[in-house]
């Protein structure tokens, strides 16, 4: 039922997708509406903040500090959930995921299971591995429910439909509910998927969510959401499996009071979310459970500690999953996500992505973006993404040119000449006296070179097609002041 799952590895580049996605005026008209209407909300409720930078100031503290410790606060949360009766498995990419998830489910048991806030899953692609494995997978949020049974695929990480106008979504209830005389409110659409997924929560005994974080001091996990469902799933099944990423950790409960502000307000412009559900455990009193039966939480890698180690990609791992980089951008905006080629799209999905995945497959992400800025202007724990992306790109071009000898090595090997040059006065007044020496300056083949060099055969033909290097003066500042300026001549 799940639609083909996004990945990087097989998607076609950002500009091949991004031509076909602007050619779907459809598809453009409800991205663009989608995103006004989420961004007014958010400014609204933002406005109201006095101490909005303030806040955000806090929220990037928490972060970066989480992540200079992650080791010791993943170490916290598993004693502490492990203590609280939980057991924690650790997985070491999106494979072995995938193969704890559909051993735990097929030890509970059950041959379905029900789905809440399911974009780590998607990020490993699970319900291909349930499907494979004779599980079938529901999902429970509305937008995702639309996306499996449109056999679609996620566009946005908070609102995964948001491509989808009402029309689009009744018509895929009609066929897959089998619905003929189903209308298009909101309030019809809510009640179909109200009596399609009731039976669901009631029946199925197993419950697969993801995290929005993760609490070190106490072992609990916390999800939030605006429709009821994610509570549904973390209360009625007899096992729950949670996984989340090892980058969802905080240390404190007290964290949450900043990053549950920061979150709603920035995500779907709500000062709170509707449901705020934190779990910690399994709780049994004379033998009646109070929730899930058995609790599990797989805390995945998926090459995040390779994002940690690098100095400058690392504040990717600060984001909250919020989306309103994606609603803010320029280039989002008018391609929808399914260009990005994965389930990360946007601004986030721009640096997220090449760094989950290898570079080579996402090499195109990095420079789908103007470097506008306005996604680090949005972003609530201040996430300098134009950074990352030149530092991103930076790596493409070095992994691109990596032991060619071409002109890329002449340019780096310049560089790094001229930087020893200027690190010392006395091998830089050499080289001036060396530039002074060459006389002849190299013209354009069309003859409008104006510089010392303005024209280089060849693959060098590239630099000096927009570049001149200046014809060296015959006295220096330098040489003047020291002959006659200083004097007053
Ligand atoms: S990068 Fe910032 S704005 Fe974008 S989803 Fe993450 S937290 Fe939200």
């Amino acid at each position: 039922m799940s639609g083909t799952a996004l990945d990087p590895r097989t998607a076609p580049t950002f500009p091949m997708a991004a031509k076909a996605m602007l050619g779907d005026t459809q598809l453009r008209k409800n991205v663009r509406h989608a995103t006004d209407v989420i961004q007014a909300k958010r400014a609204r409720v933002v406005g109201e903040m006095p101490d909005w930078q303030e806040l955000r100031e806090a929220g990037r503290q928490i972060r970066q500090h989480t992540m200079e410790h992650l080791d010791f606060y993943l170490e916290e949360f598993e004693a502490n959930c492990t203590r609280a009766g939980g057991v924690v498995h650790w997985a070491k990419d999106a494979e072995e995921a995938r193969q704890i998830i559909v051993r735990l489910v097929k030890s509970s048991g059950a041959d379905e299971v029900i789905k809440i806030k399911s974009m780590t899953t998607e990020e490993i692609q699970l319900n291909s591995a349930l499907e494979a494995a004779g599980i079938h997978p529901y999902e429970t949020d509305l937008a995702e429910l639309i996306i499996q049974l449109g056999q679609d695929q996620p566009s946005h990480i908070v609102v995964p439909a948001l491509h989808k106008n009402r029309q689009q979504i009744r018509e895929i209830f009609q066929r897959t509910m089998n619905l003929p005389n189903l209308g298009e409110r909101p309030q019809d659409l809510a009640d179909a998927a109200r009596m399609f997924l009731r039976e669901k929560f009631l029946r199925v005994k197993t419950g697969v969510s993801g995290a929005n974080f993760l609490i070190a001091e106490t072992g609990g996990v916390c999800v939030v959401e605006s429709e009821g469902n994610g509570r549904m799933c973390l209360t009625l099944p007899e096992t729950l499996i949670t996984v989340a990423g090892i980058d969802k950790v905080v240390p404190r409960f007290a964290d949450l009071e900043v990053l549950l502000q920061l979150l709603p307000r920035s995500a779907t412009g709500e000062r709170m979310n509707p449901y705020n559900s934190i779990w910690t455990g399994v709780h049994e009193r004379d033998g009646v459970f109070d929730g899930p039966k058995a609790f599990h939480v797989v805390l995945m890698d998926n090459a995040r500690t390779e994002i940690l180690a690098d100095e400058e990609g690392r504040q990717t791992l600060n984001c909250i999953r919020c989306g309103a980089c994606q609603n803010a951008c320029p280039v989002y905006r008018q391609t929808g996500g399914h260009a990005y080629g994965s389930v990360y799209a946007g601004p986030i999905g721009a640096i997220l992505t090449p760094q989950l995945q290898e570079m080579h497959h996402a090499q195109s992400l990095p420079y789908a973006s103007s470097l506008c800025g306005a996604c680090y202007e949005v972003c609530p724990v201040k996430i300098n993404i134009p950074e990352v992306l030149i530092h991103l790109r930076n790596r493409v071009v070095k992994q691109n040119t990596a032991g060619v000898a071409g002109f890329f090595d002449v340019e780096a090997g310049a560089m790094k000449a001229m930087g020893m040059i200027f690190k010392s006065e006395r091998r830089f007044r050499a080289a001036q006296r060396l530039g002074r020496m060459a006389e002849t300056p190299l013209v354009r083949k069309d003859g409008q070179g104006v510089g010392w060099i303005g024209w280089l055969p060849g693959m060098l033909g590239g630099w000096t097609q927009v570049r001149d290097l200046q014809e060296m003066p015959k006295e220096t500042f330098r040489d003047w002041w020291e002959t006659r300026g200083k004097d007053g001549r």
